[in-house]
């Protein structure tokens, strides 16, 4: 007897704009396909002021979730039913999920960036972290960090409201303590630093060989420098601290395991995380 097949997909996308050159439905399909799951991610670009239709267009079309980028990620808030505690905290929405009917918002960026950390053999409890940067990457990496443990934040940021509000909202909302350091030129990294973490968009693509203007010499051997940019994941940044004998760990990690998270809320399955990765590695044309 013919078995009965089912060709409806489950959908899932992201919505972004630019979103041309975002690689997360590589990452994504590999695991859906490695799964055997009939599910679909498409990368959409989605103008701002469009957002709300796109949200009731993937109520209405049954999405299993979305990711949002660019320029999305606060707009979408007063579109959803619910959101998670990290997303409230962080005051952004990356990644919703549809459930019993209702669209709730989350933020996995920063949970992506925690994985990759401990991946790498280190654990933020107690800890003095500086990140360079206060917009949303940096949001949502200081609020995960001060969530799992790290004893003190630094914000050095270009722009001082941004840099202040961020440090006054993690020490308001976790038991961190923060500061706010105006980023002047040549800016020395405070030697009490565990972890540096590059929270900017410089060295993004294509701007490559952008480097955050930072005293480079104030980055010592004991301290772990980390980038959130994933393309190029080798930034100058990373190149600078590993010439002084810093452990490095790029943008990859961070990317990959939001991935997973966004996969795992949607699927209800473990992601195949070593399979992601590989697709990631390979559209890169990196060793994984
Ligand atoms: P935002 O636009 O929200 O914030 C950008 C930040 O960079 C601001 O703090 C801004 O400072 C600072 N900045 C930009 N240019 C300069 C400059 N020339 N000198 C000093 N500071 C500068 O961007 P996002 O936080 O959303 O994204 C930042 C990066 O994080 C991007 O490269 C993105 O690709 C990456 N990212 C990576 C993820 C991953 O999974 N690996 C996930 C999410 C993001 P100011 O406030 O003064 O304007």
């Amino acid at each position: 007897m013919r078995q009965e097949k089912i060709y409806r997909a489950e959908l899932t996308a992201c919505f972004g704009d630019p979103v041309d050159e975002n690689p997360t439905g590589v990452i994504e399909e590999a695991g859906y396909e490695a799964l055997g799951l009939n599910y679909r991610y498409l990368t959409v670009r989605v103008e701002k002021d469009h957002l709300p239709d796109a949200v009731r267009g993937a109520r209405a079309m049954g999405f299993r979730g979305f990711n949002l980028t660019i320029p999305h990620k606060v707009a979408v808030i007063p579109l959803l039913d619910e959101l998670t505690e990290a997303a409230r905290l962080i005051g952004a929405v990356n990644t919703v999920i549809s459930k019993n009917g209702k669209l709730i918002g989350e933020n996995t960026d920063g949970k992506g960036f925690l994985t990759s950390l401990r991946e790498n053999g280190i654990d933020p409890s107690g800890k003095t972290v500086t990140l360079l940067g206060a917009g949303g990457a940096a949001r949502a990496v200081s609020i995960e960090l001060a969530l799992a443990g790290a004893r003190h934040i630094n914000i050095i940021n270009r722009s001082e409201a941004r840099g202040s509000e961020l440090a006054a909202s993690v020490s308001k909302k976790t038991k961190a303590t923060a500061a706010y350091i105006p980023w002047i030129r040549q800016i020395c990294i405070p030697e009490e630093t565990d972890i540096v973490v590059q929270c900017t968009n410089i060295g993004l693509f294509p701007d490559v060989t952008g480097k955050p203007d930072v005293d480079y010499d104030s980055l010592r051997p004991g301290m772990v420098a980390a980038d959130v940019v994933f393309n190029r994941p080798e930034t100058q940044f990373l190149q600078e601290a590993a010439r002084r004998g810093l452990k490095t760990i790029t943008g990859l990690g961070m990317l990959v395991n939001q991935a997973a998270l966004n996969f795992s809320l949607w699927t209800g399955a473990d992601a195949p995380v070593k399979v992601m990765t590989e697709a990631l590695a390979k559209e890169f044309g990196l060793n994984p």
